[in-house]
């Protein structure tokens, strides 16, 4: 066994990850983690018989670092059809890849959601990325993904009726402000294969890294307050010592005298209602096309043969409404638009902090930037894009 002392700052996907990495390596870290669990941003609620996942949250397996650190069929993964089922007052249908998902073919081939020369334009899209690496995507042009898909050719028609509902919901932004690499990175992935949700919720995810880890002490409800450069100062002012200290969040709050900026984020509303009736029944997201409408995403949580049927709502537009008003809009605006009769409110998570704003992406930290000073070294999602598959090859990265 190696006897470095090392300590890692949370226990969110990065973390663990950079852990499974330092136990192969022969050592015992020990990672403290301010809230009661693992997981970080990926954390799922148990509640009379429901699954709360905090934020809507898919995993593609297709994901690089997923094949990696995840045994997929453990996660026993619930499957969504590619594409979405777009709702507008007047219109409504299913859109996605007719090239590869033949369940969407004919709806999407006959949408009056989008021009036929769009919907060749998505084949065409589809075909040019099916041979790009995800490392090439990331060496691309930086620019928005409304100028990419302006430059594509596009219609406004299209783009609004699809692409802004659909990656606001995958941005958290409505502009389409995100980088073109992220779209070109999420539209491989999603057009190509399946993305699901684990059955027992998105906390299966930490879950399954944190059961592979043997040697390794937990200090759960551990808030760390500062980082010095060889130890750390908890909250309750204890100090500990350690020769390597890993810091697997944001840095600013923790580490004096850095000359970043603090990190930005971006948020998210997830209300969780029981509803009357369905009004989809494939396994698929609706979206809400409408301008200026609270509701951007939804799924239903439920199969069509349970007795009680739970819809997900993502609200992505920031707003100043209370929690009683956000919920009587979204309510309204699902029976208007969608024709959605809603129970009642079951549950509702105000995230904050769910995506770091990133102008500059990239696809993983590189080996060599990771150390912060000559006993500090950086992991997290933070360090390139807000992904999964990010904060995973971020954690390996430290090796
Ligand atoms: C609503 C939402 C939707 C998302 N959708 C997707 C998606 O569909 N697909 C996808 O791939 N990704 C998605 N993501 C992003 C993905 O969840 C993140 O990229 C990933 O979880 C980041 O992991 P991390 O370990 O880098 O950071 P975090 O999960 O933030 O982990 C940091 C950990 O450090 C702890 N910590 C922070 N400060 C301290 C301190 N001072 N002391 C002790 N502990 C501390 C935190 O409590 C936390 O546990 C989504 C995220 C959210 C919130």
């Amino acid at each position: 066994m190696e006897n470095k002392k090392i300590v890692i700052i949370g226990a969110g996907v990065s973390g663990l990850v950079a852990t499974i990495n330092l136990e192969k390596a022969g050592y015992e870290p020990i990672i403290y983690e301010q809230k009661d669990r693992v997981g970080g941003r990926v954390q799922t609620d148990y509640i009379d018989g429901y699954t709360f996942d905090k934020g809507f949250q898919i995993l593609s397996p297709n994901y690089p670092a997923v094949q990696k650190y995840l045994d997929i069929d453990l996660l026993h993964l619930k499957y969504f059809f590619t594409g979405a089922f777009v709702f507008k007052k007047g219109e409504q249908g299913k859109l996605g890849n007719p090239a590869k998902d033949f369940d969407i073919l004919f709806s999407t081939l006959f949408s009056k959601l989008a021009n036929f020369s769009d919907k060749l334009k998505i084949i065409k899209l589809y075909r040019s990325l099916k041979y790009k690496t995800f490392e090439e995507i990331f060496n691309s042009k930086n620019q928005t993904t409304l100028d990419f898909l302006k430059s594509f050719g596009f219609s406004d028609k299209v783009i609004n009726n699809f692409f802004k509902p659909f990656y606001a919901g995958v941005f958290l932004e409505e502009n389409l402000d995100t980088s073109s690499r992220m779209f070109e990175f999420t539209f491989k992935l999603f057009s190509e294969t399946k993305a699901g949700i684990p059955e027992k919720g998105i906390q299966a995810i930490p879950n399954q890294l944190a059961n592979q880890l043997k040697q390794t002490t937990f200090h759960f409800n551990t808030k760390v307050k500062s980082v010095e450069d060889n130890a750390i100062t908890l909250a309750n002012h204890t100090q500990v010592e350690a020769d390597f200290i890993i810091i697997a969040t944001e840095t600013s709050d923790l580490v004096s005298n850095l000359k970043n900026q603090p990190q930005e984020w971006k948020s998210v509303d997830n209300l969780y209602f029981e509803v009357e009736n369905r009004v989809i029944n494939l396994p698929m997201i609706g979206l809400v096309a409408e301008e200026n409408t609270l509701v951007n995403n939804f799924h239903y949580l439920s199969l069509a043969s349970e007795p009680k049927q739970i819809l997900s709502v993502s609200v992505v537009k920031n707003h100043n409404l209370s929690n009683e008003e956000l919920a009587k809009i979204t309510q309204k605006e699902l029976l208007d638009v969608c024709d959605i009769k809603i129970n009642k409110l079951l549950k509702h998570y105000k995230i904050p902090k769910a995506l770091p704003n990133i102008a500059d992406v990239n696809y993983q930290i590189p080996h060599t930037e990771t150390k912060l000073k000559d006993r500090i070294f950086l992991a997290g999602d933070v360090l390139s894009n807000g992904s999964l598959n990010a904060a995973m090859l971020n954690g390996e990265s430290l090796r």
